[in-house]
């Protein structure tokens, strides 16, 4: 996979690029990640990439011409249908399922807006899609760019040392994941459930869908509608409404039940 940004602030993404599981996909040959800066792509000599809005009114507005001279050159070598993805606050909101969508991609263009956004001319000339990270408005599309990055990569065979690890966690299949607990199995009096300590595989994994049934009833239940749930899962859910367990003291009642 390869991920083209353009922004005019390319030293923001420094860090974040050589941190961690990011650093270590790139080194691995798994994606290439290149960030571009917008004023390479001005035609005038000071480099302007913003001017003042038609019409009056506060702020500034960043001009089409270098969005559309970059998209332009970034996509000379690529596939049609390459994604070019503006990030707005306007945008479909970004979630799992459509993460995984954009991981079918080869190539990815990523525009991060700035100031009031962008001449709407460039959003009809060059992108294919707006993206929003949720409903509140960011100084930059920078942090909506690292999101998308980061959630795309680790879907990319190889990335993850334990690939099944993805598969279970939330969203993946339409849940909340279940707790997680890690040594010591009793912290100040607090002490792991039972069942995981038991070794007993089959309650564990049924141990662990009821709470990600449940974590998902108390916290997102809207997503229940669309998860497909089995014939287990209905069962489990009806013994859940049954036994109410406040959330987030579930880790500390700690129970065994399954
Ligand atoms: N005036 C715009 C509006 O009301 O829709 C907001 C502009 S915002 C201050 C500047 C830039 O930050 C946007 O062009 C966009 O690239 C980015 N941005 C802000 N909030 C965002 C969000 N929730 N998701 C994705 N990008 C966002």
């Amino acid at each position: 996979m390869h991920i083209d940004v353009v922004t005019i602030f390319p030293d923001f993404f420094r860090s974040p690029l050589q941190t961690s599981i990011l650093a270590r996909a790139q080194q691995a040959g798994l994606v290439t990640i290149q960030i571009h800066d917008l004023r390479t792509f001005t035609e005038d000599k000071h480099r302007v990439v913003d001017d003042y809005p038609y019409g009056g009114g506060p702020g500034m507005v960043m001009k089409a011409q270098p969005f559309l001279a970059a998209t332009e050159t970034l996509r000379a070598d690529s596939a049609d249908g390459t994604p070019v993805i503006f990030f707005t606050p306007q945008g479909r909101p970004l979630t799992q399922q459509r993460v995984c969508e954009f991981s079918e991609y080869q190539h990815l263009i990523l525009l991060c807006g700035h100031y009031e956004g962008v001449d709407e001319r460039a959003r009809q000339a060059v992108v294919t899609e707006e993206v929003s990270i949720g409903d509140y408005v960011l100084t930059g599309g920078e942090p909506a760019a690292l999101v998308l990055i980061d959630a795309l990569v680790r879907l990319v065979p190889g990335v993850l040392g334990n690939e099944s690890s993805t598969e279970s966690e939330s969203f993946a299949k339409g849940l909340l994941e279940h707790p997680h607990y890690t040594r010591p199995a009793e912290l100040d009096g607090m002490r792991v459930p039972e069942v995981l300590l038991s070794g007993h595989h089959e309650q564990i994994r049924r141990w662990r869908r009821k709470h990600s049934l449940r974590r998902t009833l108390t916290r997102r239940p809207e997503l229940l509608r669309t998860a497909e749930l089995t014939e287990e899962d209905h069962k489990l859910l009806a013994e859940i409404k049954q036994q109410p367990q406040k959330e987030p003291q579930e880790p500390t009642q700690a129970s065994g039940d399954i």
